[in-house]
């Protein structure tokens, strides 16, 4: 869930296709007017975006980072505004609103600042006085308004992910996110980066809830639940709302024995925190250890099958019982 480091690679890509060609006819439009040294500058600029663009679109990775290009860029108008000619500063527009779109926020912010801070005090000396007060007024609102505009995507696009991500009632996160945390972990744990559990568990009794309360307490009493599970949680630990009252606890670097003890505190704060003096609410949990060579399926099959066993032996309790975590987990 890169998305924001994904989209920034994907403009660099973007943008980089359109700026290649145009800066390359400029260069050609540079040496016809015998700026030989400018039009090498910008051409030779043109091919290293070209040549990037290109490993981007073969790799989907950053060759050159963006921030050289912009160091490059700025220095090269900074050259150009005194020895070609102040007009060459018409290209610090462009260069800010691909910074604000490619960088990421905070260096996006310090390369517009180094910009305003290099290029106005030049093209004030340079150009005539009309054209400087210009340039030092629109420039400033060229970077603001790009980074506004940036700013505003980022947001939206946060806010999307987090709709696709999480449960609208309780804020956990939900099934779909499930899925990629656990492949993600999986393939953390298969680079040696520690053990992966999971806990599932139940409200039990969770239609009497609703038969006596009413449905809209049975929705407090789901709140109230992933509020008291998650401060119990650490940060490494995410928890899941897989449907229903079912949920799914994934914890990442953890011994058996740690996720046995997890499930054991996260049984007594639930049948502690009660929502209501009046609502004793209480949850089964089950446990397993994940197993890479059982593979994903198996190993939610078996948490699954714990679960329902705790469930069997009379709700409220963890399943397998504490003291049978010694070493590894049975399966049901
Ligand atoms: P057990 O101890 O065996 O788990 O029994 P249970 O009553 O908890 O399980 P059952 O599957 O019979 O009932 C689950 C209930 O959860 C039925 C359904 O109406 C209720 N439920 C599911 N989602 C929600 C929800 O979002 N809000 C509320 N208030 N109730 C929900
Ligand atoms: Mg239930
Ligand atoms: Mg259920």
């Amino acid at each position: 869930m890169h998305a924001a480091r994904d989209f920034r690679i994907r403009t660099y890509m973007l943008l980089g296709v359109s700026s290649a060609p145009v800066l390359l006819a400029f260069s050609i439009y540079d040496v016809i007017r015998g700026q030989y040294l400018f039009g090498g500058i910008i051409a030779a600029f043109a091919l290293a975006i070209a040549a990037n663009t290109a490993y981007i679109h073969r790799t989907g990775r950053v060759k050159i980072p963006f921030a050289v290009m912009n160091v490059v860029g700025l220095l090269t108008l900074a050259w150009g505004i005194q020895f070609v000619g102040h007009a060459a500063a018409l290209w610090a527009y462009p260069l800010a609103i691909v910074n604000c779109f490619v960088s990421e926020r905070r260096r996006a912010r310090i390369m517009m600042a180094a910009g305003m801070l290099l290029l106005i005090p030049l093209v004030l000396l340079e150009a005539p006085m009309d054209h400087g007060v210009r340039f030092a007024l629109t420039y400033p609102l060229t970077c603001w308004f790009s980074d506004l505009a940036v700013s505003i995507l980022e947001k939206l696009q946060h806010q999307l992910n987090e709709f696709a991500i999480r449960d609208p009632l309780t804020g956990a996160y939900n099934r779909r996110c499930f899925d990629f945390r656990l492949d993600e972990a999986i393939e953390q744990s298969r680079r040696d980066l520690g053990a992966v559990s999971l806990i599932s568990f139940d409200i039990d009794h969770f239609k009497a809830i609703n038969d006596q309360f009413g449905h809209d307490a049975g929705d407090d009493v789901l709140v109230h639940l992933v509020r008291t599970v998650r401060a119990r949680l650490r940060k490494v630990d995410a928890l899941f709302r897989m449907g229903g009252e079912e949920f799914m606890v994934l914890c990442r670097g953890t011994t058996p024995q740690q996720a046995q003890h997890l499930a054991e505190a996260l049984r007594r704060e639930v049948m502690e925190c009660r929502p209501r003096p009046d609502l004793p609410v209480t949850i089964s949990l089950g446990v397993v250890q994940y197993d890479d060579r059982l593979g994903r399926a198996e190993g939610l099959r078996r948490v699954d099958q714990n679960l329902y066993a705790a469930k069997q032996t009379g709700r409220n309790t963890v399943w397998p019982p504490a003291e049978s975590a010694e070493s590894e987990l049975p399966a049901a």
